[in-house]
């Protein structure tokens, strides 16, 4: 396997740079502090053409690769994780199950807008109160002629209030648990969807979380009917390498603070860098964002040769989800007192790159993926 980049892939990366230097950082503590959903900065990715940028041409994407997406992802989210949470949202948790599942009329409908950043995506599985199809208001859905109704609650919507196309799973055999969920599609100014709550989050503060409320509410069948269960296995799994690409942007931008602050802090005669134990939690930090990348570009290159990829992806979540909080934990130190202030970022990045890795699901936790794998 190479892991050199092409050209094409480096000049990409290096506009998602500059961009996320010129556009997303100086915004980045305000969005932080006042949770504000970056909707200029969405307008701006979406005139960069990162909205759909894996997707093929005809249906509005630019028809690259899944590394170039991941690229981005990380380079964006060095700046404001946020911003890229709301992308990786959009593309990997919204248009991915269109792209793969949908009806040609689906496609057709709604993936040219969502690509072209003319309408975001968002994603409700998660239910208050249990596991999806185990919660008291469990968002069921019944067959009304050629589409269904929705009814129930969920809970934890990325791009909750904000997007205008969400995707849904819904009970369609109330006998079979889990095993009887379905996806759909549905429209957010539809009929019967209000948006209930917004939930405030510890990080990730730019990206809107909410409940959400189905009232009869009008949607279309996305995929085969209760074939639900093993469609979210492989969007989390997809969804899981894109939110680990942000975890490993943060990363890099806390190791690149430290070291900048290592040379630079003095204590007892000279800068902290010359200290053994400074040094090497600098070299810790080095290794887990290295090892964190190369496990997500290996998942990447699995996933674009159309290999399974579910127990890679998994093994890259688990791997990822500790070694991003040793890594800002490690900044944090690194940095002392002032690691602790929230005058500096990174305090937030220890925040955002803990809000990366909890967003699976419970019965889809990555240790189950691997173990139920080696024990078949
Ligand atoms: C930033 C963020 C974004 C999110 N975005 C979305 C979204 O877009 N759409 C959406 O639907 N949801 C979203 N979620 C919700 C997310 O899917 C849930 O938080 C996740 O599914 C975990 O479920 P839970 O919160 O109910 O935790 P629980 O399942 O209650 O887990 C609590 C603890 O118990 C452990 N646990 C649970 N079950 C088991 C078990 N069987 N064996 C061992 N340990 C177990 C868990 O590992 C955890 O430590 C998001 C969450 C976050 C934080």
């Amino acid at each position: 396997m190479d892991f050199n980049l092409t050209d094409e892939q480096q000049m990409l990366k290096q506009s998602a740079r500059d961009f996320g230097k010129k556009h997303l950082e100086p915004l980045s503590l305000e969005i932080d502090h006042k949770s504000i959903f970056p909707a200029s900065n969405i307008k701006k990715l979406a005139k960069m053409d990162f909205m759909g940028l894996f997707y093929p041409d005809e249906y509005g994407g630019l028809g690259m690769d899944f590394l170039s997406y991941i690229l981005i992802l990380e380079e964006l989210s060095r700046y404001c994780a946020s911003t890229a949470a709301v992308l990786a949202a959009h593309c990997s948790l919204a248009a991915y199950p269109i792209y793969k599942w949908g009806s040609e009329e689906q496609k057709t409908t709604y993936l040219p807008m969502l690509c072209l950043g003319e309408k975001l995506g968002g994603f409700a599985l998660a239910e208050p109160g249990d596991a999806p199809a185990y919660a008291p208001d469990k968002v069921v859905a019944t067959k009304d002629g050629e589409t269904y109704r929705l009814n129930g609650k969920k809970y934890y919507v990325s791009n909750g209030g904000v997007a205008d196309i969400y995707i849904v799973f819904a009970v369609t055999d109330p006998t079979a648990g889990m095993k009887g969920l379905s996806a759909f599609v549905v429209e957010g100014n539809t009929s019967g969807v209000t948006t209930d709550k917004y939930i405030e989050k510890m990080g990730l503060r730019g990206m809107p979380t909410t409940e959400m409320a189905f009232d009869n509410a009008k949607a279309s069948l996305l995929g085969t009917l209760n074939q639900g269960s093993a469609m979210i296995q492989e969007i989390l799994a997809c969804a899981g390498v894109a939110f680990g690409a942000i975890a490993t942007g943060i990363c890099q931008t806390a190791l690149e603070a430290s070291i900048k602050y290592a040379k630079e802090r003095v204590q007892f005669g000279g800068p902290i860098a010359r200290l053994q134990a400074v040094q090497w939690m600098l070299a810790d930090m080095a290794a887990n964002t290295h090892l964190s990348r190369l496990a997500i570009y290996q998942t990447v290159n699995l996933f674009e040769e159309g290999k399974s990829f579910i127990t890679e992806a998994a093994i890259t979540r688990m791997f990822v989800a500790k070694a991003s909080v040793d890594v800002c934990m490690q900044a944090v130190q690194v940095h002392g007192g002032y690691g602790y202030s929230k005058e500096m970022i990174i305090e937030r990045l220890l925040r955002d790159v803990k809000g990366t890795m909890v967003s699976e699901n419970s019965s889809e936790f990555p240790q189950a993926v691997i173990a139920g794998n080696l024990l078949r």
